[in-house]
């Protein structure tokens, strides 16, 4: 698995195709908003993450977040890494909230069921 991280990661792309396809307009990365949302749909107030399941710790039975591929050397460092990424997460998700921005998350994983996504992304832009 590739520890990729940052902008224009491959799972990005393909919501972003998806989202084209629904002819719904949006911005990239607003530096405004907490956590820097991946798609900002202005207009409706709604956002949309597409988290890495590694990065943002996904659980429920994701295989892509599991502590077994979790880099072996430097337990501590990682840990605590992955944990700060986690909080941060809930503290943008709620501040969002607070200004009364919803949000959407979509994991690496989900990007396996296209037809389900497309069906949350559709419900969720209304
Ligand atoms: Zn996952």
């Amino acid at each position: 698995m590739a520890l990729i991280r940052g902008k224009n990661t491959k799972p990005e792309l393909i919501v972003r195709r998806l989202v084209y396809s629904m002819r719904c307009r949006y911005r990239l990365h607003d530096r405004n908003l907490p956590g820097r949302p991946d798609l900002v749909f202005k207009s409706r107030r709604k956002v949309i993450f597409v988290h890495g399941c590694f990065w943002h710790r996904h659980v429920e039975g994701c295989t892509r977040s599991t502590r077994s591929i979790t880099p072996k050397s430097r337990v501590e460092f990682w840990d605590k890494k992955l944990a700060e990424n986690v909080q941060r997460d809930r503290s943008n998700q709620a501040a969002l909230h607070d200004r009364s921005w919803d949000f959407l998350i979509i994991w690496e994983c989900e990007l396996k069921d296209l037809g389900g996504i497309t069906g949350r992304v559709r419900n969720f832009l209304g």
